[in-house]
């Protein structure tokens, strides 16, 4: 047997069909991420489990994740005015500028913890005032700042700064409207230039605000994508914040209902969160499994119930190993004798079975 020990990356990454358990240890912050991931369980259509691992701390956890995920709207402007103050950025600059960001470091300098700073970046990001690239592709990539007219108009670039300009728009498409990923040696070759000078003419023409410039890195970084503003002046609308947060607070509020309902079918419940009108119970969850009386619940259990009670009209001991001549389903079998030992109509007495 393999393991493998996954980031909830996996639901999207990882394409094994033979996936027999998906054991969750932290709880995903939504039934959507829960069901993708568990998913991955089974997908050859043999039997698999999937299990998530639940106690009272896990409640508090999730709920933290709320703070973690939404910090405070003050907060997230100091986080604005910290990263301008440690790149250096003058109000009324810097759309255009690309950095290295290092988390930690910066967390650090200005005593921030990083799950929050990174979800303050994130919430800044979808404002509109940064691009935040926490896991960056190793390709450079490019977007024009200036539209296609404008762009013929420009008198002041250099020789070099046309060809690459030209050989941007000879190579690539979209590079008005998108970041485009660029291979910057084959612009070089089109250009005839070497590619040390295209990153620096790329690099120039960004700071000209002429394009949009994310250099090839491996390392997360942030690209202003306005002037920097007054933080005090950072507008957080109803969309991108109290109405996300409201969706994340009930996201998590269903995963917890889920987790916790030990009553309904799980897999019911699921599907009712999903608005599937046919549902019933799957009888092999925890909750269904959990309970299953002894009293015979379908026709098996009640055949087998029969049986037994047939095979000791006779008022005799009957070794126990009989039962297997009856040709009973065992999980009948187990679930009848059960019921029946519970409500005394029948003993066991060693191997023997009597009335
Ligand atoms: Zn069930």
């Amino acid at each position: 047997m393999r393991v493998i020990v996954a980031t909830n990356a996996f639901g999207m990454g990882i394409d094994k069909p033979d996936v027999r358990l998906v054991l969750h240890i932290d709880c995903p912050d939504s039934i959507e991420a829960y069901f993708q991931e568990a998913g991955r369980a089974g997908r050859d259509g043999k039997k698999a489990y999937a299990v998530l691992l639940w106690n009272k701390g896990d409640r508090k956890k999730l709920n933290k994740r709320v703070v973690e995920n939404f910090p405070e709207k003050d907060y997230i402007k100091e986080v604005y005015e910290d990263l301008a103050y440690y790149y250096q950025i003058g109000v009324g600059s810097g759309a255009g500028y690309s950095f290295v960001f290092e988390i930690d470091k910066f967390s650090r300098t200005f005593k921030h913890f990083p799950v929050q700073t990174h979800s303050a970046l994130q919430i800044l990001e979808r404002a509109g005032y940064i691009h935040y690239e926490m896991e960056p592709e190793a390709r450079a990539r490019v977007m024009f700042k200036l539209g296609r007219n404008d762009l013929y108009r420009l008198d002041e670039s250099s020789k070099f700064e046309d060809a690459v300009i030209t050989a941007l728009l000879r190579t690539y498409g979209g590079l008005f409207s998108n970041y485009v990923y660029i291979d910057e040696g084959l612009v070089a070759q089109e250009a005839g230039l070497t590619t040390q000078q295209v990153y620096v003419i790329l690099k120039n023409l960004a700071q000209r605000n002429i394009i949009y410039f994310i250099p090839q890195r491996k390392t997360p970084f942030i690209t202003y994508l306005q002037d920097r503003i007054d933080g005090e002046k950072v507008v957080l609308s109803k969309e991108i914040y109290e109405e996300r947060k409201e969706q994340y607070v009930k996201r998590i509020n269903a995963m917890q209902a889920y987790a916790s309902n030990n009553e309904v079918c799980r897999s019911r419940q699921l599907l009712i969160y999903f608005g599937e009108k046919r549902h019933k119970d799957c009888e092999q969850c925890d909750v269904c499994l959990d309970h299953e009386s002894p009293e015979p619940s379908n026709e098996q259990t009640k055949n087998a119930r029969e049986a037994i009670l047939n095979l000791l009209k006779d008022g005799e001991r009957h070794h126990i190993t009989e039962l297997h001549k009856l040709n009973l389903p065992n999980k009948g079998l187990d679930v009848a004798l059960e019921y029946l030992i519970h409500e005394e109509e029948i003993n066991i007495d060693g191997s023997f079975i009597f009335l």
